[in-house]
């Protein structure tokens, strides 16, 4: 299976070491959050194929940020299937020249620390460049499934975007990209470009009312996710959130 089902019209699609999801809009077509590293697009479409659909009904892929394993992906599927790419102008600028990287540091904690040596140290820096059709700013509505509100979220990356889907009636489904993740924990991603940027952008996804959210890294949490941000990003960051 290339796909996990987190909520109904909602799916996880895991990827080497990153999450791609899928929203199914019924005749709109689907809606996917991220395009993987380069050569996941075959895994995505493996999942949409799952849902008993074709590459053509991707209609939307709405792109986080411009890290290689988000837009990695995005010039082969948009060519797979034809659909308009979403990002903040900020990273769409990016995107479309071919880079996929701005200089990184690690977030304290030696479990952050391991990580960005390990993993993040040596991300790749450029990628396929493509066109990114829609720019989408801080607060923006995209009609999409009864509306997806995008939320500027910088720190971990520049150009981030979280996504809120308030349709569906899930009592709201955040998309918190990489300004959390939830491995070994809820926290704040290993690496940032600005630190106290990315703990002002947590504070401002845990304000938010949602009772889902998915993340770039970690599992999903379908219910009372809300309250278990606002419980580690609301008051105290530090503590919690970068053990
Ligand atoms: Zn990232
Ligand atoms: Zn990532």
């Amino acid at each position: 299976m290339a796909l996990e089902q987190i909520l109904p019209s909602l799916y996880r699609v895991p990827l080497r070491g990153v999450n791609a999801f899928l929203i199914d809009l019924g005749d709109e077509g689907l809606v996917l959050v991220d395009a993987g590293t380069p050569g996941d697009a075959g895994r995505i479409l493996d999942a949409v194929g799952e849902l008993g659909r074709g590459p053509d009904d991707v209609r939307h892929i709405l792109v986080t940020h411009c890290h290689v394993d988000h837009a990695g992906g995005l010039a082969e599927l948009k060519e797979a299937t034809g659909a308009r790419a979403y990002m903040h102008p900020t990273d769409a600028e990016m995107v479309r020249s071919g880079r996929a990287l701005r200089p990184l540091t690690p977030t304290p904690g030696i479990l952050n620390r391991a990580t960005f040596w390990l993993l993040l140290r040596n991300a790749p820096s450029t990628l396929r460049a493509t066109e990114v059709e829609h720019e989408v700013l801080d607060g923006e509505l995209l009609a999409l499934g009864g509306d997806i509100r995008a939320v500027h979220v910088p720190g971990h990356c520049a150009g981030q975007l979280a996504f809120l889907w308030s349709g569906g009636g899930h009592g709201g489904v955040l998309f918190a990209a990489d300004a959390a993740a939830n491995v070994a924990g809820l926290r704040l991603s290993p690496a940032h470009e600005d630190l106290e940027e990315g703990k002002r952008s947590a504070k401002k996804l845990a304000g938010l009312d949602f009772e889902a959210a998915c993340f770039g890294h970690g599992r999903a949490i379908p219910r009372g996710a809300s309250e278990r941000s606002g419980k580690t990003f609301g008051a105290n960051l530090a503590t919690p959130a970068t053990r």
